[in-house]
């Protein structure tokens, strides 16, 4: 069994086809004089374009718009002036026209992928795409079919780039596996908008997965079993029968409004970590963000990102959401996410000690780069912050203090930013206990279930030994989410729920009945919580 990373749900069943990378060796190819190669290079570019239009035209209809936009960008990129007065530079200078290719697309790779930023990383894939099918143009190379394979064809690649995956035809692909990659990769996007299970850096699997292999990938957990036995085929077919059954059932609720059967109107938005996942929860038929979880812009790297880059996702998620609602939590730090280069230290209670908020308030100038970002970004669409593990009324009072320090800075800088509203998340008994206080302060509530349960509890999820007291259905929990509802309703503000309990099935029904406005939940649980509450009274 190899463990990838869970990138597109799904189950998929089938035999393996390996794709390897194209050979790409230009040392042969001789220079036939400045104009010829020139020549040859711009045939080659009209090729590219037509042939990388069609494709779009075909990743439309199996994929939709903006995943087309992907491939329209390789257009626009090679189209650059610069670009190609680069690689006409090489030419004059005695390279041929693929190693002008080469050595202009590297460079620009380089450029991309030196940046800490999701996007960028993303730009330099681009690039080596439009690189790598360029160079094949020139030699004339045929890559394997990918859209003429058999039915039930898993796809196994060093990496699928969008050039391929738009070759993938949705029939026949049962799976995809590749041994680099994550949830927010091109690779992963496709796939999901395809609805084809996909695990993603599964270790070496070019090597171990050999082709005709009999293979099963579980796209919800990364997992890929090579050559099963019969009982664990069966055991998949059943699954994933039922994963497809209810899947279809739920198609119905795309493009319906979330209304009780009495007529109430209720908001199901989508939970994301990072810029690309807006574009997972609108696939999913999300009505907003409830929850972008803004610390994971901050792990992954050795430095806090700049407001600048910040302002990029941001306005990126705003942009991706079009006028629909985006909450955008500040950094929520500490307890079980510790980024070592903002130095929290080591405590002896994490999860009760400088942490979120806290942590936050103590080191102003981090926090007003995030504050001023999101301000920035809150001019491309509605957008709302929301403060973390809030536990008292100071904390809101300080955090309104530099919220209007940010704008008084942005004003007297010329700097263009909106006034963003201000919400809490629930999530500590502290919090509940005061709500009808915090009401009094705050534009919105979302109830984070996750902690709530743990701090209400008292208990640790992770230590198996207390894990059974971690419940939301305890009557402490229960009462803290009821109270909490209520005095939002007193105050005639907005309350959300962005703990995974949004998404419990029992659970709504009371959510609805207390009141509840907003469930914002993992993007792929967004239809069947709207299919929950459409069936409340
Ligand atoms: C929560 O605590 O319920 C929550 C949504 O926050 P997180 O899971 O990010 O701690
Ligand atoms: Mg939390």
């Amino acid at each position: 069994m190899l463990q990838g990373i869970g990138a597109s749900p799904g189950y998929g069943i089938g035999k393996a086809i390996i794709i390897e990378d194209a050979n790409l060796d230009y040392s042969s190819v001789k220079y036939s004089g400045a104009q010829e190669e020139k020549d040859r290079l711009y045939k080659a570019v009209e090729q590219f374009n037509e042939e990388t239009r069609e494709m779009a035209e075909g990743l439309k209809k199996s994929a939709g718009e903006k995943e087309a936009e992907i491939l329209e960008g390789h257009i626009t990129m090679l189209a650059d002036p610069f670009m190609l007065s680069q690689m006409e530079e090489n030419i004059d200078s005695g390279a041929v026209a693929e190693a002008a290719v080469d050595t202009v697309c590297t460079m620009f790779y380089d450029m991309f992928a030196a940046i800490e930023d999701e996007m960028m990383r993303q730009r330099a894939s681009d690039v080596k795409d439009i690189k790598d099918t360029l160079i094949k143009i020139l030699l004339g190379v045929k890559s394997i079919d990918i859209s003429a394979v058999a039915k039930d064809s898993i796809l196994i690649a060093n990496d699928f780039t969008p050039s391929m995956t738009s070759q993938i035809n949705g029939d026949n692909v049962a799976a995809i596996i590749t041994e680099v990659g994550g949830v927010t990769s091109h690779s992963a996007i496709l796939a999901r908008a395809m609805g084809i299970p996909a695990s993603l850096s599964a270790p070496n699997c070019m090597n171990v997965i050999q082709n005709g292999d009999m293979l099963i990938v579980d796209g919800f957990k990364g997992k890929v079993y090579i050559n099963p036995s019969d009982d664990e085929i069966n055991e998949f077919r059943q699954k994933q029968k039922v994963y497809l059954e209810e899947k279809e059932g739920l198609k119905v609720y795309f493009n319906k409004k979330t209304v009780t059967k009495s007529g109430l109107v209720k908001k199901v938005y989508g939970n994301i970590g990072k810029p690309d996942d807006a574009q997972n929860v609108i696939q999913n038929g999300g009505e907003g963000i409830g929850l972008f979880r803004t610390e994971f812009l901050f792990m992954d790297r050795d430095h806090e990102p700049t407001e600048e880059e910040q302002f990029e996702a941001y306005s990126t998620v705003a942009k991706t959401m079009d006028g629909k609602e985006v909450i955008i939590r500040t950094l929520d730090i500490g307890g079980d996410k510790a980024i070592d280069y903002l130095k929290i230290g080591r405590e002896d209670n994490p999860f009760l000690g400088f942490r979120a908020i806290r942590y936050c308030l103590k080191n102003k100038e981090l926090y007003k780069k995030q504050i001023r970002s999101i301000l920035r970004a809150a001019c491309f669409g509605d957008i709302k912050i929301m403060l973390p593990l809030v536990t008292c009324l100071e904390e809101v009072r300080q955090a309104k203090e530099l919220i209007a320090e940010c704008e008084q800075e942005l004003e007297n800088e010329g700097i263009k930013y909106r006034k963003a509203p201000l919400g809490v998340m629930i999530e500590t008994p502290s919090a509940a206990i005061i709500s009808d206080l915090l009401a009094k302060e705050v534009e919105f509530f979302s109830i984070g279930t996750n902690d709530l349960t743990g701090y209400t509890m008292a208990v640790d999820r992770g230590n198996a030994n207390v894990s059974h007291l971690y419940d939301v259905f305890q009557p402490s929990v229960l009462r803290a989410i009821e109270m909490t509802i209520k005095n939002a309703k007193a105050a005639g503000i907005m309350v959300g729920m962005c703990g995974e309990a949004a998404a419990n099935e029992l659970l709504i029904p009371k959510l609805v009945e207390w009141g509840l406005d907003e469930f914002s939940v993992t993007p792929s649980s967004i239809l069947k919580t709207r299919k929950t509450i459409c069936e409340c009274e």
